[in-house]
């Protein structure tokens, strides 16, 4: 008895445990300077139709450049961001900074082409999404038609009702909405009861298979039909050798993304490439 209450004791008082809160509320206030101060940078991945390799449309991924540990990956502090809340602060800052980038490079004489925005389940249940979209794309007088929405199951299963109505307001002003990482336990069918998504984004897990072992194949096979069944395109995530591009195309599988495609990069860089792309066809 005494010697497990003693144990409780020290492993309340645990030091290591005390170093990771410590840590923890360090990089929350870090986090919050880099909202105030705009730490943030978005990289752009473009998306390519199977049939042509034209690039149809650009994702939106942030990064962070931390002052002194360099640019951070998403998976470094989005999951932070979400804890505290900061998700919906940064959220905005996403969509405005997605936004101002699309006139600019409308300014610069580019042809538009649409930019997908990731959005997690916090930003609906604190904010209203479709009035924060309106605003953004009035403000930089941008059409809803150049913006498109990523969504895990994640942001349903909070309050499927009212994130379903405000995702229903969205998509009727003309925004597309993606399945983001379909057939993960972040996003299966019961999403697709729940709204009319345009594009099923299938995640890496699935791509990694194909050409590996029979059963990749198939399940891709059953998707692909299952969403031209219900009216909706599908993207292959995370396409990194020739092969699968020769099999997603067999599979009729509409459009892909991955390092063999191209890798994330900045804004510059990706258009300019996209425009190279296009003139070598
Ligand atoms: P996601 O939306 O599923 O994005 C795809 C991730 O896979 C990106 O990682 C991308 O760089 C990476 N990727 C692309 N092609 C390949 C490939 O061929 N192979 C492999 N192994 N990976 C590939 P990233 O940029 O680190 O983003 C990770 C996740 O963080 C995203 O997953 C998304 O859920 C989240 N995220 C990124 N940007 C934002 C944002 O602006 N807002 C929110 N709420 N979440 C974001
Ligand atoms: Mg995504
Ligand atoms: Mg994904
Ligand atoms: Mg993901």
């Amino acid at each position: 008895e005494v010697k497990t209450s003693g144990k409780n004791r020290y492993k309340f008082f645990d030091p290591a445990f005390y170093g990771v809160l410590q840590q923890r509320q360090l990089r929350e206030s870090d986090l919050r300077t880099a909202i105030r101060d705009g730490q943030f940078v978005m990289y752009y991945q473009p998306r390519v139709r199977t049939a042509t390799m034209e690039v149809c449309s650009v994702e939106a991924l942030v990064r962070w450049n931390h002052p002194t540990a360099g640019t951070l990956q998403p998976d470094a502090f989005i999951p932070l961001a979400e804890e505290t809340g900061l998700i919906v602060a940064l959220g905005e800052l996403i969509v405005d900074a997605v936004c101002a980038q699309i006139a600019a490079w409308r300014r610069e004489g580019y042809p538009p082409l649409p930019v997908s925005i990731n959005v997690s389940s916090r930003q609906f249940n604190e904010r209203d999404m479709h009035a924060l979209f309106v605003q953004a794309l009035q403000r930089h007088d941008v059409a809803p038609e150049c913006v498109e929405i990523e969504l895990t199951e994640s942001t349903m299963l909070h309050d499927p009702g009212r994130t379903a109505q405000n995702l229903q307001a969205i998509h009727a002003m003309g925004i597309k909405l993606l399945v983001d990482d379909f057939g993960t336990g972040y996003s299966s069918l019961s999403m697709l009861q729940q709204l009319d998504f345009d594009i099923l984004k299938v995640d890496k897990s699935f791509t990694r298979r194909l050409g590996v072992d029979r059963q990749g194949e198939i399940l891709f096979s059953a998707i692909i039909t299952m969403a031209h069944a219900l009216g909706m395109k599908v993207v292959a995530e995370g396409v990194e050798r020739r092969e699968q591009v020769e099999l997603l195309a067999r599979l009729q599988c509409d459009e892909l993304q991955g390092y063999y495609v191209a890798r994330p990069a900045d804004a510059a860089r990706v258009r300019s490439d996209c425009m190279q792309r296009a003139a070598s066809l």
